[in-house]
């Protein structure tokens, strides 16, 4: 194939040849940085490779059960699979955990009891946690349970207050969740390093602390995960990095056992805990796709590398910059307009697998204080692990995008974005 090839076919796409060559110069400077991003995804290949292999996964493990569930032989070896490769003594994989909050929900849920104290060492968690805690009053919170909530806020520069976290730990502080990952917020994302340094320092003064990381979009960004520096927990969704893009529903939870035994006994029912919870055959889809998330974590940070650089150059903020080491999937840009982000939107839908005819336009979603506009053609409803891209029409007119199940859709959805941004004019000189 001759480069002509190539572009004939984008053109073929609707992207111009002067789009496909701004995209070559930029991605021609990123060599270095994405042979550091396969390097990792090499080692994390290899990580996973080694937890099926020391757990004899065959095919007797895809078959499905039904009913209760017992003795599922698939579903408990990829708990199993789950524990080696995150270096813990047990987990919680399972398609009755229907999102990463629900996941958090029983991890949280399972551990506090009346009296107990959580603590967000990280400043304010997820939005959905907000009515799971009771920070917004919330029907069945765990608020509504007894179990108070205190926060420490983040220094200005997004560093952790370590004397506000010394402050707030107390006689009643049971249980810390740290949220790796920035989702939509303006605060930096953490690195497993600087997640293990916080973890030290909460256990110098409180060992029996129990330390949850919230870890969703961060599996198989770093070759280390937070359960290799201390953490006692991490939570995460199947429809996010680890379900690799095949995991049509589920979360999980890995950890210490104890820890795990209760949250099962809540998922379940006390007595019941991990014994119960048929796979309805789906343990195939979640074992290969946990074998795949390393390579798809791979083409997605590219994406968002790519996309930082493309639209750096043009001239717009973005967050993290081209430069910067990643620790999540996520890439937000500033645009600055309404127009910019419903372009950039509409582009990335226009390049979907699935439903890529239709026109995202902002609309009032519920629970949002001014229109949002989405971007999704994903195989599965909501995956943010497929190529999808979100924004609230509201000053500064930022939109946060992730995923991309290859490097070359979502290269190709950054390409088309940018076409919809020339087309419409907001962006001149390429
Ligand atoms: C996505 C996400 C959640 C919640 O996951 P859902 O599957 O959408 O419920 C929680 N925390 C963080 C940091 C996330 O990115």
């Amino acid at each position: 194939m001759n480069q002509t090839e190539l572009t004939d076919m984008y053109a073929s796409l609707g992207i111009s040849n002067r789009v496909v060559r701004f995209a070559a110069s930029v991605e021609e400077a990123l060599k270095e940085r994405f042979a550091q991003i396969d390097a990792r995804a090499e080692y994390n290949q290899l990580k996973v490779l080694k937890a099926m292999q020391q757990n004899r996964v065959s095919d007797i493990h895809f078959a499905a059960t039904t009913g209760y569930g017992y003795n599922d032989l698939g579903r408990d070896t990829l708990e199993q699979v789950y524990a080696s490769c995150f270096h813990t003594e047990a987990a919680l994989v399972r398609p009755q955990l229907m999102s990463g909050t629900h996941a958090l929900h029983i991890a949280l849920s399972g551990n506090l009891r009346p009296g107990d104290e959580l603590l967000s060492p990280v400043g304010k968690p997820y939005d959905t946690l907000e009515e799971v805690i009771g920070i917004r009053e919330s029907t069945g919170s765990l608020k509504e349970y007894g179990v108070s909530y205190r926060q420490a806020d983040l220094l200005p520069d997004g560093s952790f207050d370590y004397e506000a976290v010394r402050k707030a730990i107390n006689e009643k502080t049971k249980l810390v969740t740290i949220q790796r990952s920035r989702g939509y917020a303006t605060r930096p994302t953490f690195s497993v390093g600087q997640i293990g340094e916080l973890i030290a320092f909460i256990k110098g003064i409180k060992p029996e602390v129990i330390c949850m990381v919230d870890n969703c979009y961060g599996e198989f960004v770093e070759t280390a995960e937070p359960t290799d520096v201390g953490a006692d927990m991490i939570v995460g969704s199947l429809i996010k990095n680890p379900g690799g893009g095949l995991a049509p529903i589920g979360g999980y939870i890995a950890g210490r056992k104890d820890c795990i035994d209760r949250a099962a006994y809540r998922l379940s029912a006390p007595g019941l805990g991990r014994e119960v919870g048929a796979s309805l055959g789906l343990n195939q889809s979640l074992y290969q796709g946990f074998f795949l998330a390393p390579t798809v974590v791979a083409g997605a940070l590219k994406g968002a590398v790519f996309a930082a650089n493309v639209y750096e150059k043009l001239g717009f903020s973005v967050h993290p910059n081209g430069s910067e080491e990643r620790h999540d999937i996520i890439q937000a840009v500033t645009f600055g307009s309404p127009e910019g982000v419903i372009a950039f939107c509409q582009g990335i839908q226009a390049a979907a697998p699935v439903d890529s005819y239709v026109k995202p336009e902002p609309w009032d979603m519920p629970g949002y204080d001014s229109p949002v506009i989405m971007a999704a053609g994903a195989f599965v409803q909501g995956s943010s692990i497929e190529l999808s891209a979100d924004a609230p029409i509201r000053p500064p007119y930022s939109v946060f995008f992730q995923g991309g199940l290859t490097w070359y859709h979502a290269k190709l959805g950054i390409l088309k974005s940018l076409q919809y941004l020339c087309d419409a004019g907001l962006v001149k000189d390429l």
